[in-house]
């Protein structure tokens, strides 16, 4: 049988009646933009977070621009971030006129620590970019010890938790992407930005709208960036079912390990203290481009993310001149990425193990 890299569509299925309602509340109501939706949503997103506020925007990556701005961050400063992560993480730093310092990361976990971030500091340093690569979160309470605020990147990570903490807590502000891939998935685009921060909260509603309080005096310039009503009527729908999805996910996660896959290749690890939301399932081996041909031959889906790190890619150019991240460029080269979603059965993640023991026996 085929086994799909995700499954978003099941795991919607017994609630999908109720989705249907909350759109047809939307399209009675009328109002579409910034309306009770959006703001029920964002109450009850802070709340899932453990912080006091959250602001819905347009997608995940104004999301990280609009929260670097909030922080502070603006012409002249440098904002350390991981190369190994998607695109976006690093692409939001330039339009706040700071630039980008791009650092290493954990080659078992995937993610930044205190020690790589660190080695990319200098005077000029306003702020840090941690991502919870793959819903694997990053260890943000000893990054915030360097004294520098951090921004928790949580795109992947909505259901994870660090030492019992929310992702989306665990810095100085966070910011989620509602892509309808992501452990938690809008029907179209969508992306919040969630603090403890009454001024960064202020601030980011400030420039989600054109840079106005009161829709009449502009204080700067802004974007127009915002959560929609019908995405965020979803939502809600779905924001119940986030915790369990990630535990459906962790359970695949062992279901894969009970089959002997750590006996295959090398499997991401949890950092300490986390329990991670596993929105991509990854594995590392020195032939990972082979192994994913060959799963593919076998109907199982399976890939290759962040090939070309972002500190690689042409359009940073400008900020990685003499940048050397050994990590990163190794990650790149050797992961893999299986199926993954809180609905995958131990039967499948046999299927996948089989599969993968059968295509890695040919390459030998
Ligand atoms: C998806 C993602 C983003 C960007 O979110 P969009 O909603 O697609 O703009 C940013 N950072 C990471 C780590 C992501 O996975």
């Amino acid at each position: 049988m085929a086994v799909p890299l995700f499954d978003t569509a099941t795991p919607l299925e017994p609630i999908r009646g109720q989705i249907r309602d909350a759109i047809e509340r939307v399209v009675d109501g009328g109002r579409f933009i910034l309306g009770p939706e959006v703001s029920a949503f964002e109450e009850e997103f802070a709340s899932a977070c453990g912080v006091e506020h959250a602001v819905g925007v347009a997608n995940g990556t104004d999301a990280l621009e609009i929260a670097l701005r909030g922080l502070g961050v603006g012409p002249g400063d440098e904002v350390v971030v991981p190369s190994f992560t998607f695109f976006a993480s690093a692409e939001a730093i330039p339009p706040t006129g700071a630039r980008p310092v791009f650092c290493d990361v954990d080659p078992d976990t995937g993610c930044v620590t205190a020690e790589t971030v660190k080695a990319a500091l200098t005077p000029k340093t306003k702020a840090v970019i941690a991502v919870d690569l793959f819903g694997n979160p990053a260890p943000i309470p000893m990054i915030a010890e360097l004294g520098l605020p951090v921004l928790e990147d949580a795109a992947q990570a909505a259901g994870a938790t660090l030492d019992g903490r929310p992702a989306g807590s665990l810095g100085s502000a966070a910011t989620f992407s509602f892509f309808p891939s992501k452990n938690l998935g809008a029907f179209g685009d969508g992306g919040a930005i969630v603090s403890d921060d009454q001024a960064v909260a202020e601030r980011a509603r400030t420039l989600r709208f054109h840079g106005s309080r009161d829709k009449r005096s502009f204080e700067e310039i802004g974007r127009n960036s915002r959560l929609d009503e019908l995405q965020a009527a979803i939502l809600r729908v779905e924001l119940p079912l986030v915790g369990s999805w990630a535990e459906g996910r962790r359970a695949a996660a062992d279901y894969y390990l009970e089959a002997g896959l750590a006996d295959l290749v090398k499997p991401i690890e949890t950092v300490s203290g986390a329990q991670p939301a596993w929105h991509l399932f990854v594995v590392r081996h020195e032939r990972a481009d082979e192994i994913a041909a060959g799963l593919v031959d076998l109907g199982i889906e399976a890939r290759g993310y962040y090939r070309t790190p972002v500190h690689r890619q042409p359009a940073m150019r400008e900020w990685t001149q003499g940048v050397d991240l050994p990590a990163t460029d190794e990650l790149a080269r050797t992961n893999l990425a299986l199926p993954i979603s809180p609905v995958l059965t131990q039967s499948q993640a046999d299927e996948v193990v089989a599969a993968l023991r059968a295509v890695i026996n040919e390459l030998a």
